[in-house]
Formats: structure tokens, sequence, C-alpha cells
């Protein structure tokens, strides 16, 4: 096993087992629930967008596998401060990560997120990875149903 495998697996165990921003944000003005019954992961993203549609705040909650747990951890570190269509650049960087796929060639930096490159290599993993940026992307969107990733 590679030192960056190791590096990248010990990120992933931090954020799941000590998740940033998990809870709610006070004075949200966008949400969605998410639902990967593939692995029974469950997600509540709730952000603030202000007047020049930045993201402000972001949180999370929900009960889920390490992975999906770390990355809607990561997510929401990497969404503040990001306009909305920064946001949506990344998550189609994020998306040809874990999907093994070559990056857009406007992609902008992935950095800790580059932790999920394995995930590639696990189909499954996909949908837990991916699955609190798609419920983001419908908070953003505005989109009242729930996200699954069926
Ligand atoms: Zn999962």
């Amino acid at each position: 096993m590679s030192d960056l495998r190791e590096l990248y697996q010990e990120v992933i165990l931090d954020h799941s087992k000590r998740p940033r921003n998990k809870g709610s944000v006070e004075g949200s003005n966008r949400s969605a629930e998410g639902y990967n019954p593939l692995c029974g992961d469950q997600v509540t993203i709730q952000l603030i967008v202000d007047d020049e549609n930045t993201v402000t705040d972001a949180a999370f909650d929900g009960v889920g596998c390490a992975i999906s747990t770390a990355s809607a951890s990561l997510m929401t570190e990497a969404l503040k401060g990001k306009t909305v269509e920064d946001v949506h650049r990344l998550f189609r960087a994020f998306h040809c990560l874990v999907k093994g796929d070559e990056l857009p060639p406007d992609s902008p930096a992935l950095e800790k997120l580059e932790v999920f490159a394995g995930v590639a290599e696990f189909p499954m993993r996909v949908k837990c990875a991916s699955l609190s940026w798609h419920t983001m992307q419908a908070a953003i969107d505005e989109k009242t149903d729930a996200v699954t990733t069926e």
C-alpha cells in the first residue's frame, strides 16, 4: 500500500469519526435530503446562499457509512466561500474523480477532496461518496423532492 493511499485513508477516517459542520445552519435558506438505498446512507444538507450567489455557510446531518460521512464533512468544508458556479464546477470534477474518469479541462483544484480518488476502485462506494454532493446540488437548485441515488 502506498504512503499516499494511507494518508487518504487517514483523512477519510478522521472525517468520518470527527465530522466537521455536522448539525444545522442557523438561518439556512437552502436545504435538501438525500438517501442512498444501496448502503442506507441518509443525509440532510443545509446551506446559506447569499445575494451574491455565494455559499456562506454549510452543514450536514444524517447517518451513513464512513465514506458518506467523510464526504459530507469534506464537502461542507469545501463549499464555504464559493460561488454557486464554482460549486457546480467542483461537483463535476469530484464526480469524475470518484468515477475514475478524466477531469474536465476547466476543473478547479480538488485539494483535500482528492482523498476520494480511491473510491473509483469500488463502484458500490461511488454513490456513498457522491450522495451529499447530489443532495447539495438539489438544495442549491431548490428541488423539493428527496434525492435518491437510485
Ligand atoms: Zn455508504
